[in-house]
Formats: C-alpha cells, structure tokens, sequence
C-alpha cells in the first residue's frame, strides 16, 4: 500500500457512528439523544463538525428507528449527507458509512463516535493535518493509573502501563486506504478502525487526546457531560454576542396573516413581498445582527422574484444555519410585536414552539411578548404591525 500523503486540497469527510441502540443506558431514549446542557449529545457533536472549516461533508451512520431523532438532531446543521442505516455491529456501520461517502470521492475521512460530543476544534485540525504525513491517525491518552488485575473481588498483580495508551475518535484516514481495508475485514470482529488498518498493514500515528473527549455510554456520562457544560458556560469560555432587529409591515386586504410563524384569522392581512411575517423578519435580521452578516433584505433581495409569497420559516431557518456555520449557537431569542390587534396573546405559546421549532433550540430560550402603542402612531391608528427581536449568540473561543 501505498504511503503517499492525499493532495492538501482533498475532501475532508467526517464520519459519525451513532447506529447503535446505546443499550447499556437502560430503558428509554439512546444516550445519544439524550439531553445535555439543552441539545442532545449528538446534536452537540454534529455541530462541533459541521462547524470546523477543515470538515467539508458530514456522514452520519444512524440506526433506522431513530431516523425521527436523528432528524431532530441534525435540522438546520450544514454540511450533512442524508444519514445512511448502521450494520449489526460498530464495524459494519463504519463500512456502510464508507460505502455511502465514497460516491462523493473524499480524500481524508475522520471516523467519530456520536457519543463524544467534546472534540475540540483543535482535535479535529490535529487529526486531519496528521494525515499530511501518515495515512492514519488516532487519538490517545498515555495511562496514567496503576493498572492491576483482579480476581474475584481481590487484587491481583501490578501490570506495567508503560507504553500503554487509552484511545479515542476522532481517527483520520486516507479514505480509499481504510474504505479497502473496511472491505477487506469485512466479516471479522475489531475493536476499532485503527486495528482495521494495522490489519491491513497500515501504519497508524498517535496524535494527543483529550480529557474532555470522553464517550457518553452511561447515565453517569451524561451527568458528566452536564457538568462540564456547566462550567465551560461559567469560564465563560465562549463569547456572546447580542444582535437586534425590527420590522413593520402594513395591513392590505385578507382574512389572516402570518405573525411569527403562526397564521391567525384577521380582519386584514399584511402586504409584503414573502409572507408578511413581521416578527420572524425582525428575528432574522437580530440573528443577521449578531453574526454581521448584512440583513435579511441582502440575504433574500425583494427584487427576486423566487422569494414571492414564501413563508419566512425559510429566511429564519437559513439565519440559524448561518450561525451555525460560524459554530454559534442560538442561546435565546425575544421578540416583542407590536400593535393594536390581532391580540397576540391567544397565539404566543403556539408562536414560541413555532420558532424554537424553526431554531431547534429549547421553548425556554424563546420568548414573545406584545405591547400596544396606546392609540398612538402607525400601529396605534391599525396600519401596520411592527415587531422588535433580540438574539443572543454564543461563539466559541477562538
Ligand atoms: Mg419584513
């Protein structure tokens, strides 16, 4: 086999193993759709890649009944391929992940447990840039700890540590070398990708590991994570941005409109060149805001004639991605609508699940309030509605 490091401007594949049923949690949901720290551990992990520039397509091997989760974990994120369905075992769905990914002909592919949510962005540059001089790379931590064997319940002897390591994902590879090597043992039993290359000859570098790049298998693991979460947010390791936005549309003839998402039956509709939705337009704009990145009229020109009538879920959603792609993440948002009438109240649970639908974020970081203007001015007269929105940004430390 060749040793040739792949061209530096390859394609760079992430793939993310998450086919197993995470049995070993006990009843209920995988621990990979697990809640922690407000997303689950695997939206946390797609995230971390699809938000690391050196990471150009996203894999996700998934088990076919949690296709629904999946869906939930991955929405709005960039990068991603439609998920492919796990093998019995980790070796069958890394190789079925492999065959799916080899269509759009990656040059490097690094290979994830979707239950290590904590890769840093460093990891995943370390291990990527590893491959400019080996054709696999993997992860470790030296042991550290006496390593002792036990019989019984009763200490048996010492054994040496020297040299020992505790590996981890992600693991890089030139992808037709570890696709041919996958192909070659299909069938065997091994206990990672790396001792499927070193089968096949390959030679496999070290590169350092993470504490924190733990695997998420039990329910103390989610505490874990829970609790590292916690006091990442307390150092206050990521920087918070605030972006604002405002809109006003006027009422025109119809019988409902379209307020932050939800239609609701109206004496009149509001004119507009999509949906009118003043409230999801003034979100965007705050989103838009925070990331500086212009305003949703430069995003989505009125003068174009394919954003006519179309719902605003769409410019909100295309916001969210873009925070998204920055690896920022949406800790809250409020927006204030103001007018006369509808009365907004009947309506604001069903426009608070609406948004953090359209955002995926948790109902608890979504916020619509209403006020009228007291009879005075444009909305106090009913001409128009016009809305406030606040967002709030976390990006990570650079
Ligand atoms: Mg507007």
């Amino acid at each position: 086999m060749s040793n040739a490091a792949p061209p530096s401007d390859t394609i760079v594949a992430a793939l993310i193993v998450a086919g197993g049923r995470g049995t070993r949690m006990g009843e209920g949901k995988p621990k990979l759709y697990r809640p922690a720290g407000g997303e689950t551990v695997l939206r946390r992990t797609l995230r971390t890649f699809a938000a690391h520039d050196g990471i150009d397509l996203i894999q996700a091997v998934i088990h076919p009944d949690h296709i629904a989760d999946y869906e939930e974990a991955a929405r709005g994120l960039p990068k991603l391929l439609p998920p492919c369905s796990g093998g019995g075992e980790r070796q069958d769905s890394v190789r079925l992940g492999l065959r799916a990914l080899a269509v759009h002909t990656p040059g490097r592919v690094l290979i994830h447990d979707g239950a290590r949510p904590f890769a840093s962005p460093d990891l995943i540059t370390a291990a990527i840039e590893a491959l400019d001089s080996h054709q696999a790379a993997l992860p470790a931590l030296p042991v550290v700890d006496t390593l002792r064997r036990g019989h019984d319940g009763r200490a048996g002897e010492t054994l040496s540590r020297e040299a020992l390591y505790r590996v981890q994902t992600p693991q890089a590879f030139s992808f037709q070398a570890i696709l041919k090597a996958h192909e070659t043992m299909a069938g065997t039993s091994h206990t990672d990708d790396a001792a499927i290359a070193q089968a096949c000859g390959i030679e496999v570098a070290l590169i350092e590991g993470e504490e924190d790049n733990f695997k998420i298998t039990t329910a103390p693991d989610i505490e874990r994570a829970e609790r590292l979460i916690k006091a990442r947010e307390q150092r206050g390791m990521g920087q918070v941005r605030v972006g604002m936005g405002y809109d006003v549309h006027r009422f025109g003839p119809g019988e409902s409109l379209m307020l932050c998402g939800v239609e609701i039956v109206h004496s009149h509709g509001l004119i507009g060149h999509s949906d009118a939705d003043v409230g999801l337009h003034a979100l965007t704009d705050a989103i838009l805001g925070a990331l500086g990145d212009g305003d949703i009229g430069s995003h989505f020109p009125p003068s174009d004639p394919k954003w006519r009538g179309v719902g605003s879920h769409l410019f909100l959603a295309h916001a969210a991605r873009l925070a998204a792609e920055k690896g920022a993440s949406l800790n809250h948002a409020d927006i204030t609508i103001i007018c006369e009438r509808p009365k907004v109240g009947p309506h604001r649970e069903a426009m608070r699940a609406r948004i953090a639908d359209i955002l995926a974020i948790p109902l608890d970081r979504v916020s619509v309030k209403a006020t009228t203007t007291e009879g005075l001015g444009f909305t106090g007269r009913a001409e128009g509605i016009a809305a406030q929105a606040v967002a709030t940004l976390e990006f990570p430390a650079s």
